[in-house]
């Protein structure tokens, strides 16, 4: 059984340190966009459509007063998200420097691009930090347990070797508390090694986003060998333009419960929109976010191409082990 105390220390070389920076200075890079800019994005709809989703997410899982770790927070994109469900505390963390510090300044309320709001109702601590190297059980000890952990479009990130998957998901584990939840989106690995198979080479896209697979990769070697390291190249239109790697959905199924995790939804992003568009206080939502036009069931507003970039992400949420403490 998982000894959470009882890990060997994760050491990184060299190589994996170079990557985790290359990620870092790629997210901390990205400027803050301007209402007008963000508007006249080739994206706009997509990114509309993952911030549906992550809400949906939140309003599922979430509820009033809980304390929510947010691993890999970027620049506080979910904070009026997590507002809205009226959480009690928030633990927001992110490797890049440039991201927290906007994610700071959102949570302040000066300079807010979007709007100028009140404040949040809710205490935050944020913290610049690798999530993935980091025993965060130590960082944390004054905020845990958690009620709630969520990564969003991230968790990808830690699996360039596996003591970052494993330190990722020791570190949810250890901060949860029983029967919390963890949520999060992340590519799915089926969808994306599908394309792979269906395109010529070892690149495939369309006029937003490419995935390019490194030359050292073949079908044969990604069978037989590790399933943490399996990298690729991912660029999306104004938004990311870095190194990734792919998360095989049963080996990341079977760590989970190593860390005494289980699996309570998985769904590809598209089939995520489908079932929960039906339901009418979230039709409400997406007609405010404006993804798919007026809320019809279809694609109306979101190109094709931006379409199919959403078919490569799953969501998912599990649940840590344990009867919950009801004093
Ligand atoms: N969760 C945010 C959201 O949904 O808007 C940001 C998502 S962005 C696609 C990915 C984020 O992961 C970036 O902010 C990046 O800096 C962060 N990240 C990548 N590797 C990380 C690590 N090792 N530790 C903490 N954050 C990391």
């Amino acid at each position: 059984k998982h000894n959470p105390e009882g890990d060997a220390e994760f050491l990184e070389d060299e190589t994996t340190k170079k990557f985790a920076r290359k990620v870092a200075d790629h997210y901390s890079a990205r400027t803050n966009q301007t209402l007008e800019e963000r508007e006249a994005s080739p994206i706009i709809h997509l990114k509309k459509l993952n911030n549906w989703i992550k809400s949906v997410l939140i309003q599922l899982y979430a509820r009033k007063g809980d304390a929510v770790l947010d691993l890999a927070c970027g620049k506080g994109g979910d904070l009026i998200k997590w507002d809205k469900a009226k959480i009690g505390y928030y633990v927001g963390i992110d490797i890049a420097e440039g991201s927290i510090e906007d994610c700071r300044t959102r949570y302040n309320g000066d300079a807010d691009h979007h709007q100028h709001r009140k404040k949040f109702t809710f205490p935050a601590h944020l913290i610049c930090g690798d999530c993935y190297e980091v025993r965060l059980d130590k960082v944390l000890a004054d905020d845990a347990p958690f009620d709630v952990v969520s990564c969003q479009f991230a968790l990808h990130y830690s699996w360039s070797t596996e003591a970052r998957a494993r330190r990722a998901l020791a570190n949810v584990s250890a901060l949860l508390r029983p029967g919390g939840t963890f949520i999060g989106t992340m590519p799915d690995a089926n969808v994306i090694i599908k394309k792979l198979r269906e395109a010529e080479g070892l690149v495939f896209g369309n006029s937003v986003y490419w995935i390019r697979f490194d030359e050292d990769f073949s079908e044969k070697k990604f069978k037989s060998s590790s399933p943490f390291g399996i990298k690729y190249k991912f660029h999306l239109e104004d938004a990311v333009d870095c190194p990734e790697w792919i998360v095989p959905f049963h080996v990341f199924k079977s760590l989970v419960e190593e860390y005494d995790m289980e699996l309570v939804l998985v769904k590809n992003n598209h089939e995520f929109v489908h079932e929960y568009i039906k339901k009418p206080e979230f039709v409400e939502l997406m007609r405010r976010l404006g993804a798919l036009g007026d809320g019809n069931q279809d694609q109306s507003t979101l190109s094709n191409d931006e379409w199919e970039v959403a078919h490569l992400y799953l969501a998912f949420v599990l649940r840590k082990r344990g009867e919950p403490d009801r004093t």
